[in-house]
């Protein structure tokens, strides 16, 4: 960075500033606004969506209860609801789907980023700036003052009345001095890294199946990099498409990736006549976080809570997806909440420790290890973005969150 072209713009104050444009800010953002805040939400990319859009995603795990029939309406209302719903008019062909024991919603990256962008564009008192960074924060007994942001060289100073952090992996909270949890390397859940294949011919109705085992054998002989064997393919939109998604045990970089992509794709085709002629189209933009800090909350929701189906007085989103835990020896592990029923995430999750005007939302609340398998799947970083963005819209009207929880 060359900060002698470096400039200062002029300061903007608002009442709630959400920091991270992914699905939970996103939410964040319009909840605070329609409630009557001004609100600011800033995103270092140049498009909102976070890790949904940029990693290529498309199932919205965390929408539904789970076990019995297909479920008539989502588990949380209000605006993930409508997210679904906006989704559901853009793709009606895309309907809830089971898989196993759990439901979700397939989606198109595209068409998740129209309707977040129409959820913001409705907004009147909401300013959404892009490729916008946050850089600083500065505090002043126990309350977040200021926050710094870098666009295009120019830096601005931004006074919100409450700040919302929902930048995935807890920057914010941490550039303002507040304490998080990170689980140890060998711990952390495997990263993702997705290939978008195109030219595939006559599509093999076994590929989802032969494609892991090929790759899992390739890696067993030392022939592709280890951590290949965690490999899934599935279908895409049209015959000639397809998804090759790699799980990633840290470590690699970006560039990394993508060449081991190109010599997993190079070793399909020499054993896959389908994918002879295949090539990468596209690929999510880098490799993707599935666990990073969690912020320390006033509660730190367990495994415990999760698998027994815990209510709390101050339980604000409702949950229904297993632990899904990516374990970096034995691949992807769950464990379900108790069938037909969910557990609840209380407000305080959201609550920063010692901070009275910063909340978190999102994959870096206050949870274990364990937990985050949970509670990080897009419904519910959606239905706590929503839930931070009335809460802080009421802080900054009445100086107080003041939040009574799902049943009030
Ligand atoms: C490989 C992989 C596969 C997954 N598969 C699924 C799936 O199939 N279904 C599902 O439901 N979930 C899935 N998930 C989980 C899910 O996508 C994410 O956990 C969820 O989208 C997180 O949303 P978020 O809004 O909390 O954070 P993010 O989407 O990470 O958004 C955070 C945003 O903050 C921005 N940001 C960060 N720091 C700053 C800063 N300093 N200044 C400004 N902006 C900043 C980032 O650019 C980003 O846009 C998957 C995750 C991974 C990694």
């Amino acid at each position: 960075m060359n900060w002698g072209f470096i400039v200062m713009t002029a300061g903007i104050h608002c009442d709630v500033l959400i920091t991270g444009g992914g699905v939970a800010g996103v939410l964040a953002a319009a909840a605070a606004a329609s409630s009557g805040a001004r609100a600011v939400l800033v995103e270092r990319r140049l498009f909102i969506g976070g890790t949904a859009v940029a990693g290529l995603l498309n199932n919205i795990c965390g929408l539904y209860l789970n076990g019995g029939d297909l479920p008539a309406g989502t588990l949380n209302s209000g605006m993930t609801a409508n997210v679904v719903s906006l989704l559901n008019k853009l793709a009606p062909e895309r309907r809830i789907r089971r898989l196993g024991r759990v439901f979700v919603l397939p989606f198109r990256p595209d068409d998740l980023k129209t309707v977040l962008q129409s959820l913001c564009s409705n907004e009147t008192k909401l300013t959404v700036l892009t490729g916008t960074e946050v850089t600083a924060v500065e505090k002043k007994n126990g309350r977040i003052t200021t926050v710094v942001t870098l666009n295009n060289g120019a830096l601005r100073r931004i006074n919100p009345s409450v700040v919302i952090d929902c930048s995935g992996n807890g920057g914010t909270s941490v550039l303002a001095g507040v304490p998080f949890d990170i689980s140890p390397p060998e711990e952390i859940q495997m990263s993702g890294y997705t290939a978008f294949v195109k030219g595939i011919k006559k599509p093999e109705e076994s590929m989802p199946l032969k494609i892991p085992y090929y790759l899992a054998d390739a890696a067993a002989a030392g022939r592709l990099p280890p951590h290949l064997r965690f490999t899934v393919f599935s279908a895409g939109d049209h015959p000639d498409e397809g998804f090759l998604k790699f799980s990633i045990a840290g470590g690699i970089s970006d560039k990394e990736a993508k060449t081991d992509a190109l010599d997993a794709l190079g070793y399909l085709a020499q054993r896959i006549p389908a994918l002879k002629d295949a090539y990468i189209h596209k690929t999510s933009q880098g490799v993707m976080e599935r666990e990073g800090r969690r912020i320390k909350g006033l509660y730190t929701l367990t495994q415990d809570d999760v698998l027994n189906a815990v209510k709390f007085s101050d339980g604000v989103v409702k949950n229904s997806w297993p632990i899904e835990l990516w374990d970096r020896k034995r691949g992807p592990v769950y464990r379900y909440v108790p069938s037909g029923d969910y557990y609840e995430i209380p407000f305080r999750c959201m609550q920063v420790e010692d901070f009275s005007n910063l909340l978190c939302a999102g994959r870096c609340i206050s949870v274990s290890h364990e937990a985050l398998g949970s509670t990080r799947v897009m419904g519910v970083c959606m239905a706590m973005g929503e839930q931070a963005g009335y809460a802080a819209a009421r802080y900054a009207a009445q100086g107080s969150f003041n939040s009574n929880g799902i049943r009030s």
